[in-house]
């Protein structure tokens, strides 16, 4: 089933969400040529720790190892950080994070650049950082969940990207993920109603070749097909009365950390 949040439930998953854009600031100075995936990972669950209560909603979920999920290049989603995974120049690194405080997720993605990347990985990941805006705004009360992958397909239209498929957003809530699903296809008027209360996240994944993807040995680590790069973002955005709301951008206040800092 989708449940709708009231206004005061939506604000408690904000301050869950509120954590991740505050890592994230403080993450981007860290994603740099030489550091490991396991560098990230580590700061990442401290950071989210120092916040009284809250914890990395991903470690252990469905058995996933780390804090974060690090995918880098052709690594579209769910790569584990390791210290065998070191940043070079020129990469481009999709951190993903969930966090769970007082009981309420909030699950948000970044890819970053490390150092200079060339021209053509930049316009990648503007256009899927462009799909995810585009997205954001579609999911308002009225809308369908197909206008939110209707809005992916417009903007990546016409670029030569993939749309990734098989992976999709996903209601969320008290859990990670819940109903419904969120593809980053669709048509306008098509899939579930959306409703003030509903909480997505919404996450395009797009490939700079094929949008098939390919599980790794490793049983997670999700690749492109033909090893293309891939870029991922993702907001937790509630549908309310005065339009989507983004839950996890960095202009909602930060809760004080443990320390009081
Ligand atoms: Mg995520
Ligand atoms: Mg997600």
């Amino acid at each position: 089933m989708i449940h709708l949040r009231t206004p005061h439930e939506i604000d408690a998953m904000a301050r869950s969400g509120a954590i991740i854009a505050g890592l994230f600031q403080e993450l981007e100075p860290r994603v740099v040529p030489g550091a490991s995936t396991l560098d990230l990972d580590r700061f990442a669950e401290s950071y989210i720790r120092d916040h009284s209560g809250a914890e990395p909603a991903f470690k252990g979920l469905y058995g996933f190892p780390g804090s974060v999920c690090t995918s880098i290049n052709e690594e579209v989603v769910h790569g584990i950080p390791s210290d065998a995974r070191i940043l070079r120049e020129g990469d481009i690194v999709s951190v993903d994070v969930g966090v769970k405080l007082e009981g309420w997720c909030a699950d948000s993605a970044w890819t970053f650049p490390v150092g200079e990347i060339s021209e053509g990985a930049a316009h990648l990941l503007s256009v899927t950082e462009a799909a995810l805006e585009a997205a954001v705004e579609a999911a308002v009360r009225g809308h369908h969940v197909g206008d939110i992958g209707a809005a992916v397909m417009r903007t990546v239209e016409g670029t030569g990207y993939g749309i990734i498929r098989d992976l999709v957003g996903h209601g969320i809530g008290r859990e990670v993920h819940e109903e419904p699903q969120v593809p980053n296809f669709g048509r306008p008027g098509h899939g579930p109603l959306l409703r003030d209360g509903m909480v997505l996240a919404i996450e395009p994944m797009l490939s700079a070749g094929s949008p098939e993807i390919r599980t790794l040995e490793d049983g997670w680590t999700v690749v492109t097909a033909d090893r293309s790069l891939s870029a991922h973002f993702e907001h937790t955005v509630a549908v309310t009365a005065e339009g989507s709301r983004v839950l996890t951008a960095s202009r909602s206040p930060v809760p004080q950390s443990a320390d009081g800092s």
